[in-house]
């Protein structure tokens, strides 16, 4: 099958504007070979049996629906199972059986659709079993206990692990402790996140039996979670999809508009060709040996490059990919053939090798003027680089054989966001907090300050030295009383950027017995710190500190001043002060507070941001007549 088939299903025709009445579908990772690595053992024509199988279901066939599982499967590991695949999908059809999706399938449509998927990016014989049963404890008679009997204590940890937080959507806390039990559960085994993303895949795929409020909803919740997710365990194989089945269901528009602009680019194919024969030659005269293929971009990606950033028309320049066989060094000596035969566009190249990307994604980026002066975007990595930045996390399941180059110490480094964010978990009462400390956790903008010794430390986009000195230890941050900033002495609420050398001055642990001076500043931290720190784990120590000593932050006194020290800095940022309350008074009706107190509470709940309190006075005050 043509993987850009559904390029051309749309053909624009000036004089029938109207949207197709079907819209287009965007391509499934499998068939695209996106991640295909030179030796892989998926062979691509049995993707696209499967895929047309897939069309065929409810199966009519004397191909039973479970082989193309098993096939896909053996493809990828040989002693793959079958026997135990075959009990699993008997099993679930069983139980399933008489039950219907929206679509009007047979239930076990989606069991086997998912367990396709988890097939497809190569996953192991017990993740496959999981994914066949995942939904039959929580929707049918079937037990646990049952389950453990007959399939073993893995899978049913996996299930137990997916049942947990499936019984979702009511509501929004159940929505966050269904993430929560998520993450929890990925902590203990990373295949229950790649099961629960499989699940979301697949009702992605099949959204349109939904209403389109349903839709919404659904792909709103994949946006804000499963899809960061996704991308910080570096699965772009499924990652691209995902995208692009969340920019059809949120900006149907945005998705046509994209579709449009494929049907419309001319020569694109020839181009990529002529541009691949030439860097080939090239590469041979340096004898570096590489896999050079076009490397197309996903629609969401240049959707999100263009019109979202407010460019008349979706673009994107042609891309290729250059998988070298030989080191890491093999990728600079490749760059080196490609800057010296064209003109790089300055500003373009980027070091991944040198530089990872938080989800360890490598790679060197490039672009260069081509012939017929188009310019050429150009990625080179080695192999092992290629399996990681599709595979990510998976990678080690989808390839065995070279689990050394990906192997436990790679691992553990992964996942290790994941295990700190397991430890402010179990601290995090509040479900808004620990979605909070998710998102950070998650979040993409990130800043690489240096200690005083030259240590590295990763950072939230607007963290402060607060948030560096608790992120060197608890005892640090408690202790921290100034900070050094490229060598000025800076307050402790200075925003970091990248390159920052930070010096956090901290005072002595232990008053040692000579210390007589009583009028020295009790130790710990300030409450207000609480409303600077950007970090879960800063915030968590600092509220930890305060619960401990009987201080809690949580009395009506406290938040009052934490409400007021929040307003405070929002209105120092803005270049604003305040001479007295009255102002505030004035606001109050404004917002819908009763008094001042409840106002400042809110604030320091974070049920009203002080931004939001700031801004809304800042427009009343310039309004009032002087
Ligand atoms: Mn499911």
């Amino acid at each position: 099958m043509d993987p850009g088939s559904h390029r051309i299903e749309r053909r624009p025709n000036a004089t029938t504007p109207e949207p197709p009445l079907v819209t287009p579908t965007p391509p499934n990772f499998a068939t695209l070979g996106g991640g295909a690595l030179p030796g892989d053992r998926t062979p691509t024509y049995s993707n696209a049996i499967s895929q047309r199988l897939r069309a065929m279901l409810p199966w009519s066939t004397a191909d039973d629906p479970v082989t193309m599982l098993i096939r896909t499967h053996r493809a990828i590991h040989p002693s793959g199972d079958g026997g135990l695949l075959r009990r699993a999908y008997s099993t679930a059809e069983q139980m399933h059986r008489g039950q219907m999706r929206k679509s009007g399938e047979p239930y076990i449509t989606h069991p086997l659709s998912v367990a396709q998927i988890c097939a497809d990016l190569g996953m192991d014989t017990t993740t496959l079993v999981a994914a066949l049963l995942h939904d039959t404890v929580e929707d049918t008679k079937y037990t646990l206990a049952a389950l453990e009997s007959d399939f073993g204590s893995d899978v049913a940890i996996i299930v137990d692990g997916v049942t947990k937080f499936d019984k979702v959507f009511y509501g929004q806390d159940a929505e966050v402790e269904t993430i929560r039990k998520l993450i929890v559960m990925a902590g203990r085994d990373v295949r229950v996140l790649v099961i629960k993303l499989a699940d979301r895949l697949h009702n992605m795929r099949t959204l349109d039996a939904r209403s389109t409020s349903s839709q919404v909803r659904i792909a709103k919740a994949t946006q804000d979670v499963l899809i960061p997710l996704c991308d910080r365990l570096g699965i772009q194989a499924l990652k691209r999809e995902l995208d692009d089945w969340v920019l059809r269901a949120l900006s149907p528009d945005g998705y046509a508009r994209v579709i449009d602009y494929f049907a419309r680019r001319k020569g694109r194919t020839k181009y990529l060709a002529e541009i691949i024969a030439q860097v080939n030659t090239e590469l041979d005269q340096f004898r570096i040996d590489a896999t050079i293929t076009p490397r197309e971009r996903h629609l969401y990606s240049i959707w999100k490059d263009t019109v979202a950033g407010g460019h008349p028309e979706p673009y994107d320049l042609p891309r290729i990919i250059i998988v070298v066989d030989g080191p890491d060094t093999d990728c600079y000596a490749a760059l080196g053939a490609v800057h010296g035969r064209w003109r790089p566009v300055p500003g373009r190249f980027k070091d991944f090798i040198a530089s990872p990307k938080n989800n360890l994604y490598r790679s060197l980026h490039t672009t260069v003027i081509g012939s017929d002066d188009t310019a050429v975007e150009v990625l080179i990595r080695t192999e092992a680089m290629h399996r990681t930045s599709e595979y990510g996390i998976i990678a080690n399941f989808r390839y065995p054989q070279h689990a050394a180059s990906f192997g436990p110490a790679a691992q553990a480094e992964q996942l290790e966001w994941l295990h700190r964010l397991l430890d402010w978990q179990g601290a995090a009462t509040d479900p808004a907090q620990f979605l909070d400390s998710l998102r950070c956790a998650l979040a993409e903008a990130q800043i690489i300050v240096f200690t005083s010794t030259g240590r590295p430390v990763l950072l939230p986009a607007d963290a402060t030295p607060i948030d560096l000195a608790y992120t060197l230890g608890a005892d640090v941050g408690h202790r921290c009383v100034g900070a050094r900033l490229n060598g000025r002495l800076v307050p402790l609420s200075s925003i970091l950027n990248d390159g920052d050398v930070v010096e956090i001055m901290t005072r002595p642990g232990q008053r040692d017995e000579f210390d007589f001076d009583d009028n020295a500043p009790a130790p710990g931290p300030s409450v207000e710190w609480l409303q600077l720190v950007k970090t879960p784990h800063a915030r968590l120590h600092i509220s930890r500190w305060f619960s401990d000593r009987k201080a809690p932050a949580s009395t009506i006194a406290h938040k009052v001043r934490l409400g007021r020290a929040a307003i405070g800095l929002a209105l120092r940022q803005k270049e604003r002060g305040l001479a007295s309350d009255l102002p505030l008074l004035r606001l109050l009706p404004h917002l819908g507070y009763p008094d001042l107190e409840t106002l400042l509470v809110a604030v320091a709940d974070h049920k009203i941001s002080a931004d939001a309190v700031v801004e809304t006075l800042i427009a009343l005050v310039d309004q009032t007549p002087h």
